[in-house]
């Protein structure tokens, strides 16, 4: 599934030549996304000219002349530019045609993304208008995490994937990020002292930027290329290792379900 760092890597392989950029034509063969796709607003993207690109948790923005289109890549989304002529295969559901003749192309196999757009501010749209600060910018801190957490029972590897909270920590990058701040993640959020999340937002911060520099060193080939996002690149401490020997004190690592999701832990290093 597409992470923070895969879409900031996306975002960055699209955006330069987007700007300034003119829709001559939006070919829509799908418009069974997350959300369906109104043929009213894609006819009306026609001739808007793209001001810029910007990301917000998982969610691309484009910015047009009047309002702005609002992608998320779903389960197994991506956005890339392909050569004018490429035929279209099978889940190629979008293609976005501008008059400089490039062809940005939206593939999705299993259609959980999303293409919307709207014609007021994108942060103001429901989707986006709740979302918690992003993890790289100032305002995401240690303090920020432990004021937030007062009075949350919740698994604390719930509490940092809760978007509200703080937007883009998926399932790998909480494991890895608890790991390495030696909490257990089905400590309660409201136990974990403030220390602790001092280190937990630090390493938050670190494990994200490490993938995004990952991803970037894939950013020439990400159109078309292997199409392996950062993540799978960088070692990984505890995601995935049930059964194997922790790399830092060689207990097992073990696995639980939380909030229907798979989480591993050394018993040792997170306590
Ligand atoms: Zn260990």
């Amino acid at each position: 599934m597409p992470e923070l760092p895969e879409v900031e890597t996306t975002l960055r392989g699209i955006a330069p030549h987007l700007r300034q950029q003119t829709i001559e034509q939006v070919i829509v063969r799908d418009t069974r996304l997350r959300w369906p796709i109104d043929p009213a607003w894609v006819e009306s993207l026609r001739g808007q000219k793209v001001l810029g690109a910007t990301r917000r948790g998982k969610y691309l923005i484009v910015e047009l002349t009047r309002g702005a289109l609002i992608m998320h890549l779903g389960m197994s989304g991506n956005l890339r530019w392909v050569p004018l002529a490429t035929p279209a295969q099978k889940h190629d559901h979008v293609d976005f045609i501008f008059t400089n003749q490039r062809l940005l192309r939206f593939t999705d196999p299993r259609r959980f993304g999303a293409i919307l757009y709207t014609e007021v501010a994108a942060l103001l749209h429901p989707l986006l208008a709740d979302l918690g600060p992003e993890p790289l910018s100032a305002n995401f801190t240690g303090e920020y995490l432990w004021q937030r957490a007062r009075g949350r029972n919740q698994a604390v590897k719930n509490f940092i994937m809760d978007g509200k909270i703080v937007v883009g920590v998926g399932n790998i990058y909480a494991s890895e990020a608890l790991f390495l701040a030696g909490i257990r993640p089905s400590k309660r959020a409201n136990k974990v002292s403030a220390a602790h999340y001092l280190q937990l937002a630090a390493v938050i911060k670190t494990v994200l930027a490490n993938a995004i520099e990952a991803g970037g060193t894939t950013l020439r080939d990400f159109v078309g290329g292997d199409g392996k996002p950062g993540y799978f690149k960088q070692q990984l401490h505890v995601y995935g290792r049930e059964g194997e020997p922790c790399l830092r004190c060689a207990t097992i690592i073990k696995a639980q379900r939380l909030g229907q999701r798979s989480s591993f832990y050394c018993p040792h290093c997170q306590r």
